[in-house]
């Protein structure tokens, strides 16, 4: 069997890849999954989407996929539980208070309504916040947050629809390569699919995936752990993000908080079991920021995997020396939000060979001879 491109990952980003594929009019378009749709990171994250990032790569992309997430629902017949409402960047230190002072400006030139704020209309508006050791935060009303699995799934029914093949238990475990050019997988069960085009969606192991082909990346998969709580009443609109104590949270449409502590010293392992001392520095943190939530039952807690960069942007696009070969990895715990306009440009630069938005700076080349890398900060 051949096919025109194989995508290797079934997660929001192969799936919302093949859906691009399939409309920008590529005829035979497969994904291998070797799980099910959502099974990885997609399924497992906090589902914030926000345009507020430090580096403008991250920003001009985060900007594109909120115009297309605002008509995702309708053009994909979904309901994704999409919210719009928005996101608050809490500072504690005037270091944080003057870093957000500049990414704002940067911001606010990529079209982002995005406001510092001081302390006084935070309590006011977000009274749930301990403000005592606050010294500002950055608003932006346009952010929010989906159900990752609703629009994983919205995609890949889409690409279906459109006559993608979607391969679910079907793990790939071999990349024939001939010289510059990708000829086919083999998957698990010894099939071989020759292809046109093979592009690496796969997550936490995307650099094993490069590694079938003959490729090296420089991507980590490294554990982040998250919990849900029993549901409350409405109490809050934004996602929050708090850097200075690692830990982000949203209130979901059926009233739990899922929140998540992002450890700064978690090693790079593909590791995805849950730990105690998660619970127990969570709640810590958590009843820092929110007093009331000392009185909030935890539900169930899980692990899912950052893909990291070296400098936590995704890499995107060719690598040098294969025809034929394509990734969109490395999203270092951004990749939902990013995936709508990722992938609409992943699938212009596969079939015209141009994008629509200049996202060369993403490249794997940017990392080729250096050791130092300006690193996005934005990312719990
Ligand atoms: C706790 C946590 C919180 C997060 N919060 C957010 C957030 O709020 N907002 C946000 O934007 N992002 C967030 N992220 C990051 C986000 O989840 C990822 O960036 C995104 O899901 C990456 O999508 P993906 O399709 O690249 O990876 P995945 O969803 O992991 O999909 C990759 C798929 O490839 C498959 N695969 C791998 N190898 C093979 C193979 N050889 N053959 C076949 N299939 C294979 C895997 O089974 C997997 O399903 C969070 C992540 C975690 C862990």
């Amino acid at each position: 069997m051949k096919y025109d491109a194989i995508i290797i990952g079934g997660g929001i980003i192969g799936a919302s890849i093949a859906y691009n594929l399939t409309k920008q009019g590529m005829r035979s378009v497969a994904v291998f999954e070797k799980n099910y749709i959502s099974s990885g990171s997609t399924g497992r994250c906090g589902g914030g989407i926000r345009q507020q990032w430090a580096s403008p790569e991250n920003c001009k992309l985060a900007v594109k996929s909120v115009h297309l997430f605002e008509k995702l629902d309708q053009e994909l017949g979904f309901d994704t539980e999409y919210y719009q409402g928005g996101y608050l960047l809490l500072a504690f230190t005037d270091e944080e208070v003057e870093q957000f002072r500049k990414n704002v400006v940067m911001q606010q030139g990529a079209g982002v309504p995005v406001r510092l704020i001081g302390v006084d209309e935070v309590a006011a508006k977000f009274p749930f916040l301990d403000t005592s050791d606050l010294k500002a935060a950055a608003h932006c009303r346009t952010d929010g947050h989906i159900n990752p699995m609703l629009v994983n799934q919205a995609y890949a029914d889409a690409a279906k629809r459109n006559g993608a093949d979607i391969h679910l238990f079907t793990e790939v475990v071999r990349i024939v390569r001939d010289r510059d050019r990708i000829n086919s997988v083999i998957t698990a069960d010894v099939r071989t699919f020759e292809t046109g085009v093979l592009i690496n969606a796969g997550g936490g192991f995307s650099a094993e995936v490069a590694a079938m082909a003959g490729i090296t990346i420089p991507t980590r998969p490294q554990r982040h752990e998250i919990l849900i709580t029993e549901p409350l009443e409405k109490f809050m609109d934004p996602m929050v993000i708090d850097f200075h104590h690692h830990i982000y949270f949203r209130q979901t449409k059926h009233g739990s908080v899922v929140m998540g502590y992002g450890d700064p010293h978690e090693p790079y392992t593909h590791n995805i079991q849950g730990s105690l001392e998660f619970l127990k520095t969570m709640s810590l943190m958590i009843t820092k920021v929110v007093p009331a939530m000392k009185k909030v039952k935890i539900v169930r807690q899980w692990a899912g995997l950052y893909n990291m960069s070296p400098d936590a942007q995704p890499i995107l696009g060719k690598v040098p020396g294969v025809s034929n070969y394509y990734q969109a990895v490395g999203f270092s715990g951004h990749g939902l939000m990013l995936a709508p306009a990722v992938a609409e440009l992943m699938a212009e630069l596969i079939v015209t060979g141009r994008t629509s938005m200049d996202i060369s700076d993403l490249s794997i080349d940017r990392f080729a001879g250096r050791t130092e890398f300006k690193l996005e900060k934005a990312v719990v």
